[in-house]
């Protein structure tokens, strides 16, 4: 039997590992950050008939520049936004491989500040694309002369800030941001999965993009809008970076029927993100109860939660998964991380983690 090894593959895939997040069929699924809500039923109908309506053309190749789509995204982000400043792939991820593509890959470097999205560095693998590490400050923030200093000592091409931050559920502010921008000549890329889930009126780096031609504001529908599988991410940045993104990606990504599936869904955005502020509300009362029980669960602006204090992370993720219950162990000594379920999921979490207090 061959096996990976055997095989001639690329240098710098050698022993790397793909994603992993475990998909296991348990009753209560709080591992990957999915908003666990369903959809509404009006909604899902809508869907399904403009689905309907565009497989009667599906002989035909999908409009390659998604047109509408562009339009119902920009006028979902608002801020003064045109379909010129929008892009959109399959998944965020996509995204910020199309990203990777045009302006990382061999010769060129991405810094990030770890504990982090882990796809962002595999991603920078899997396009030949040099991974730096910059230091966080003290509950996971990043100062803006922390990351200034970072920059300015390691001089990479792009820039990953990931607001909220995944795994941590901290917020990088503008401010940062900003003065990141104003210390490199390169791309910052904000990647802003879980923007939805911040205070609300809390400004997004959607307000830094004006006079910004090399800031990218990625976003994806996965998260606050629970299309995790129709696969839609998105950016918003100057028209010239949507140009780049036209070199790199292949013709036709987005299928008709994910087209028709967003720009449904986008018509009943309001409904939509109704459980956005259910969703905030269980993730406050982790934080809160898990504090009680003794745990250091950090401020999360995101749909999860971390905690600390855990002494045998191991043991706590077994203990709970015994339960049916799904959580994210990733390797964060002394920590996991849970996402905000509905409030039954969240009560069941609760209820489990008390017992194992006891
Ligand atoms: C979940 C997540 C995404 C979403 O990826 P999609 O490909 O859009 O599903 C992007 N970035 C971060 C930080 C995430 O946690």
């Amino acid at each position: 039997m061959t096996s990976l090894a055997d095989l001639p593959i690329r240098d710098d895939l050698r022993g790397q590992t793909p994603y992993g997040a475990p998909q296991k069929r348990v009753p209560i699924a709080l591992n990957v950050n999915e908003n666990t809500h369903p959809i509404p039923e009006d909604v899902a109908q809508d869907i399904v008939e403009r689905i309907a309506q565009a497989i009667l053309t599906i002989n035909r190749y999908p409009d390659r520049e998604f047109t509408e789509l562009r339009d119902s995204l920009a006028g979902y982000l608002g801020h003064g936004l045109t379909r010129d400043n929008v892009w959109a792939a399959n998944g965020s991820n996509e995204v910020l491989q199309q990203i990777l593509q045009a302006f990382g890959g061999p010769g060129r470097s991405l810094l990030a500040f770890p504990p982090t999205y882990s796809m962002h560095s595999i991603l920078a693998t899997s396009t030949g694309t040099r991974w730096l590490e910059g230091e966080r400050d003290a509950e996971f923030e990043i100062f803006p002369a922390t990351a200034v200093r970072a920059i300015t000592e390691q001089r990479p091409d792009i820039v990953f800030f990931c607001s909220p931050n995944n795994p941590t559920g901290t917020p990088v502010s503008l401010e940062t941001i900003a003065a990141a921008y104003d210390a490199t000549d390169g791309i910052v890329v904000v990647d802003e999965a879980y923007a939805e889930f911040a205070p609300t009126g809390e400004p997004t780096a959607l307000t830094l993009l004006p006079g910004r031609p090399r800031l990218i504001v990625s976003r994806t529908m996965s998260k606050a809008f629970a299309f995790a599988g129709a696969r839609l991410g998105y950016l918003a940045a100057d028209p010239a970076i949507a140009d780049a993104m036209r070199l790199v990606r292949l013709p036709y990504h987005l299928s008709a029927l994910t087209q028709a599936a967003a720009n449904a869904a986008l018509a009943h955005a309001d409904e939509m993100l109704a459980m956005v502020d259910d969703i905030k509300a269980q993730r406050d009362r982790i934080v809160r109860e898990l504090t009680a029980l003794g745990y250091h669960a950090y401020t999360s602006w995101s749909n999860f939660v971390l905690f600390g204090g855990v002494d045998d992370p191991n043991a706590v993720f077994e203990t709970l998964l015994a339960e049916g219950i799904l959580i994210r162990d990733l390797a964060i000594d002394g920590h996991l991380r849970v996402s905000a379920g509905t409030e039954a999921e969240t009560t069941a979490f609760l209820a489990a983690m008390a017992r194992i207090k006891a």
